[in-house]
């Protein structure tokens, strides 16, 4: 199916497909270095390229809308071209989008994340849109944390990957290639990301942290040299087949 976004309609067809539309994605990136490897619009083309493909899926009843391309990353501001929005801020912006998509009667909306920073704010978003507007709002990942466990370890990932590092790497590959310097991949192999995981002191709660101190000095994780389009192809396969059900629980369930 072809999918309905809204950057490439007129407002006469949208009109015309309105009462089929079940729900809007909102696609939402950031502005953030993303190692020597990958552009600062890496996170924003991975959300804008996944919604797009879940829209294929759905046809007109999802509403592809275009793509925040800044979120909350105060963690990466130690490196320059980084630009990250208040908390505040960037809640009133999802809700402002949520609300004006509401008024045109689109009462469900769906953020399709493509960076973890944003997920405190969007926590908070969907349960104000709720309880204050009357807007039904779910968020969900589309990268690391969707994929398969017993995938990575197929795979043979580094321990400490994840941002910039293969597994995001090779995802870029299948969405987005424009944004990988194959010609610059290299590994910060990280053993120790104290901020994070079972053995950090944080685990139980958290702490304000800063990238380039507490988790790599190159900005990426892991080691980009492993990542590979086939890899890529296969977790992108297993996040579009997760999503997918959510959306259907959500748009045939709820
Ligand atoms: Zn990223």
């Amino acid at each position: 199916m072809k999918a309905l976004v809204l950057d490439e309609l007129i407002w006469p067809d949208l009109n015309a497909v309105l009462p089929e539309i079940k729900a809007a994605v909102i696609p939402a990136g950031s502005c953030e270095q993303h190692g020597p490897n990958t552009t600062f619009n890496t996170d924003t083309a991975r959300a804008y390229s996944f919604s797009k493909m879940i829209g294929e899926r759905f046809g007109k009843q999802l509403l592809i809308c275009p793509p925040l391309s800044y979120g909350i990353s105060v963690h990466h501001m130690s490196f320059p071209g980084t630009i990250t929005l208040r908390c505040e801020t960037y809640i009133h912006m999802l809700i402002d989008i949520a609300v004006a998509l509401g008024k045109h009667g689109i009462k469900r909306i769906i953020y399709l994340n493509g960076h973890g920073g944003n997920t405190g704010s969007l926590n908070v978003v969907i349960n104000t849109l709720k309880y204050e507007y009357g807007i039904d709002a779910y968020y969900s990942g589309i990268g690391l944390n969707v994929f398969e466990e017993g995938i990575t370890k197929e795979m043979g990932w580094t321990k400490r990957h994840g941002h910039a590092s293969e597994s995001e790497t090779s995802q870029a590959m299948a969405l987005c290639p424009e944004v990988v310097r194959e010609d610059r991949k290299q590994g910060e192999i990280v053993e120790e990301f104290i901020v994070r995981g079972k053995d950090s002191p944080f685990r139980y709660g958290g702490c304000a942290w800063d990238w380039k101190t507490d988790a790599s000095a190159n900005g990426a994780l892991g080691d980009a040299r492993l990542a590979n389009l086939e890899d890529g192809i296969r977790l992108n396969q297993i996040a579009l087949n997760k999503v997918e059900k959510m959306i259907r629980y959500i748009i045939e369930k709820r």
